[in-house]
């Protein structure tokens, strides 16, 4: 099959499977495909395993999309996929103990919530959100996502406009845009989405029974969250990504 078949195909099977998903939404979570436990990053069962954990689809889109690159001597990799609770809840919390030496609580998890987000609402939990480097270059040392390798003559600046160009045709959209509009995280070139699923990810933590599922969840700072707190933070953070993300 062609590319543009394939996509085609893959595009309307998309398109039936969010269909079945909306009927399903009656049942709220009692779909097969999706469960709270796996929008909290407390299960596995949405999960392919083959180099790196990912949502079913978002695998196969993802191959497709490497395979493509690479045509460009450019070699997507995956440094982050699927993450679970327990994994965001470390990171949290390593950072929440660090910020409270010499902040409030409050500004502490202000702090933390520039980049990271809250355990339990990671959109890296859905399996449908990828941060990419190219491995086809020699990397730079220290942290490799951040902003300034991927953009001007640094190391993943080629790959950028690459998936800048092409990520759409496998599906794939920046998450965190540079947009000065747009509110919570701030800008990450690195982080992408496969949009047909993770659209639907998004719909269903607006549920009652995803935010009843995630007031029983345990971890550092969570005593300062109020119900108001956390209305604010889906509205501005969950919700403070790029419009062609959002849920229709
Ligand atoms: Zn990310």
């Amino acid at each position: 099959m062609n590319r543009k078949r394939f996509l085609k195909t893959t595009v309307l099977a998309g398109i039936g499977s969010q269909l079945q998903l909306s009927s399903e939404f009656i049942n709220f979570f009692n779909s097969k495909d999706i469960t709270v436990e796996n929008l909290l990053g407390l299960s596995q069962s949405h999960l392919k395993s083959e180099f790196i954990l990912l949502e079913e689809e978002t695998y196969q889109a993802f191959c497709l999309m490497k395979a493509e690159a690479l045509k460009e001597d450019i070699a997507l990799k995956i440094v982050s996929g699927y993450r679970s609770f327990e994994r965001q809840k470390e990171i949290w919390e390593w950072k929440f103990k660090h910020f409270v030496e010499t902040k409030t609580p409050a500004e502490a998890i202000s702090e933390i919530m520039t980049y990271s987000s809250i355990p339990g609402t990671s959109r890296h939990h859905w399996g449908t959100d990828i941060d990419l480097i190219d491995e086809s270059v020699l990397a730079p040392g220290g942290d490799l996502l951040l902003r300034e390798h991927y953009h001007g003559d640094a190391a993943f600046s080629k790959m950028k406009t690459w998936m800048k160009t092409h990520s759409s045709d496998f599906g794939f959209e920046l998450v965190y845009t540079r947009d000065e509009r747009r509110t919570g995280f701030n800008y990450e070139p690195w982080h992408y989405t496969y949009a047909p699923k993770a659209k639907t990810y998004l719909k269903l933590q607006s549920r009652n029974k995803y935010r009843k599922a995630w007031n029983k969840l345990e971890f550092e700072g969570k005593s300062y969250m109020s119900d108001s707190f956390m209305d604010s933070y889906f509205r501005n953070y969950g919700l403070g990504i790029n419009p062609s993300l959002m849920p229709s």
